[in-house]
């Protein structure tokens, strides 16, 4: 079946990690018609908007996206894209698998965990000011609607994907009003799952039991900068940013996209890992029922990464992109 999906090729490494996911796309299959829209430091030379209206108005139409990353200026500059396409499609349960099925971690044998960040609120509210001089503010707002409503995605999302635990993860006993209004929401949807098990723990202590013990885990659901943190953790835990896809859902929409950011640092040397974004494009493919090929790509990736032949440097290894994803191509279409 063709799929019509827009595409937001992002900056930094964007551009060469998304069309390693194109080009693997094509060759294991999928019949897609790519809608390709800017967004990012580009178009807001070209439009005069780092977001214009014809990113956010493909995705309502088409309902799903390939997103590379696209670069949040730090300390000043425009508003993050990235936030404010989640707020404006409402986007507002980034999905975030780890797993350390792809063998490249030798410490971490047994990860198998999902974070489930709340993408709308939290401190990404954007609602900072200075309220004297050298006293700034930043508010955290957490609000009983957002919490039920992720809180109900994860435990959905625990019900479909055969898993058995929740974990809350929250800083309750210092934040009592807000992180306590997320736990207690939280137990409180619980309640209406009784076959899943669940448990809250600190974020702090679940930092430290993430690296002593991760097989712990099994779905975590976090407020959004708990989320933001603890999935980087998780990352690191599995091989590292260049591996771990992501995907942020709204009511009836899907922008897939990697965990990592633009990395300006690596950015048009040919030495990204491409990997977390086909990745992606794999989850994607299962989003829009056509595990035939999803189930190629990830076959595939497990081979090439079981033969550590094509590694890339966050890997260890001395591949380009290029050689990296022309390597899966040939496991794909051998
Ligand atoms: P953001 O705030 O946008 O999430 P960040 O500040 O967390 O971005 P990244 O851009 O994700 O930072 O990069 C963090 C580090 O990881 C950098 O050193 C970068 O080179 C490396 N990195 C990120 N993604 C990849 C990748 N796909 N392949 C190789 N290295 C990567």
């Amino acid at each position: 079946m063709k799929h019509r999906i827009t595409l937001i090729p992002g900056d930094g490494i964007g551009p060469e990690v998304t069309s390693a996911a194109q080009r693997v796309l094509k060759e294991a299959g999928a019949e897609i018609e790519w809608e390709a829209v800017e967004a990012g430091a580009l178009a807001l030379e070209k439009y005069g908007t780092p977001l214009p209206d014809s990113v956010l108005d493909s995705i309502r139409k088409n309902k799903v996206a390939l997103k590379g990353p696209v670069t949040t200026p730090v300390g000043g500059g425009f508003t993050s894209v990235n936030v404010t396409l989640r707020k404006q499609l409402n986007l507002f349960a980034n999905v975030r698998p780890i797993t350390s099925k792809y063998g490249m971690s030798d410490r971490y044998l047994n990860v198998d965990m999902v974070i489930i960040r709340e993408n709308t609120e939290d401190v990404y509210a954007g609602l900072e000011q200075d309220i004297a001089p050298g006293v700034a503010q930043t508010l955290k707002i957490i609000t009983r609607v957002a919490s039920e409503r992720i809180a109900r995605f994860a435990f959905d999302y625990a019900e479909k994907n055969g898993r058995h635990l929740v974990h809350a993860v929250h800083k309750a006993n210092i934040m009592k009003k807000s992180d306590g209004l997320f736990l207690n929401t939280c137990r409180e949807i619980s309640n209406s799952y009784p076959d899943i098990q669940f448990k809250d723990i600190i974020v702090d202590n679940c930092a430290m039991q993430m690296v002593m013990r991760p097989e712990q885990f099994d779905v975590m659901v976090l407020t959004n900068l708990y989320g933001d943190i603890i999935s980087d953790l998780g990352s690191g835990l599995v091989g590292g940013l260049g591996l771990v896809p992501g995907v942020n859902y709204g009511e009836d929409l899907a922008v897939f996209e990697a965990v990592h950011g633009s990395a300006p640092d690596i950015a048009g040397k040919n030495m990204a890992n491409p990997l977390a974004v086909i990745l992606s494009a794999e989850q994607m493919m299962r989003y829009l029922g056509e595990d035939h090929i999803a189930n190629h790509i990830k076959h595939a990736v497990i081979v090439l990464l079981t033969e550590r032949q094509y590694l890339t440097p966050d890997m260890g290894g001395t591949a380009t992109t290029t050689e990296l994803t022309d390597a899966l191509i040939s496991e794909i279409v051998h």
